[in-house]
């Protein structure tokens, strides 16, 4: 089984993912955004029992337009988001896909947020859209 390791700036806080994730995603929102410092977030959804942490992080929840709290889980040294959780479903961990650092990783299948998206980006991977 495929295993993937998401690692922050600095190295000490690490993830591993067995197996490849149930759900890939883009988000152009005004939040993803801001977290990002990029014209759109993109992340990978395991379940939580394919997922191993090791290292210090601290933790930042914010609660979406739609009332889901969120909870960021970056790494206290450098700052990058390496995890992050969701309360409407706990037993999933997402991961920002760029924390793995591999070009070939699979593709996003579902964009959201397109009502903020950046216009000069052009999307040529097959994948639904949402407003
Ligand atoms: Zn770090
Ligand atoms: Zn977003």
């Amino acid at each position: 089984m495929a295993t993937r390791d998401a690692v922050c700036s600095c190295g000490q806080l690490q993830l591993t993912a067995e197996g490849d994730p149930i759900r890939i995603s883009m988000c152009h929102c005004l939040a993803c955004q801001r977290r990002t410092g990029s014209a759109f977030g993109i992340q990978a959804r395991f379940t939580s029992d394919r997922v191993r942490v090791v290292g210090r992080h601290s933790d930042y929840m914010r609660t979406s337009d739609e009332g889901e709290e969120r909870t960021f889980h970056f790494c206290p040294a450098c700052g990058a988001t390496v995890f992050y959780t969701l309360s409407t479903v706990p037993d999933v961990v997402a991961v920002p896909t760029g924390a793995f650092a591999e070009p070939s990783f699979p593709p996003p299948t579902v964009s959201v947020f397109e009502s903020r998206r950046h216009p000069w980006l052009a999307m040529t991977a097959t994948m639904e859209h949402h407003d």
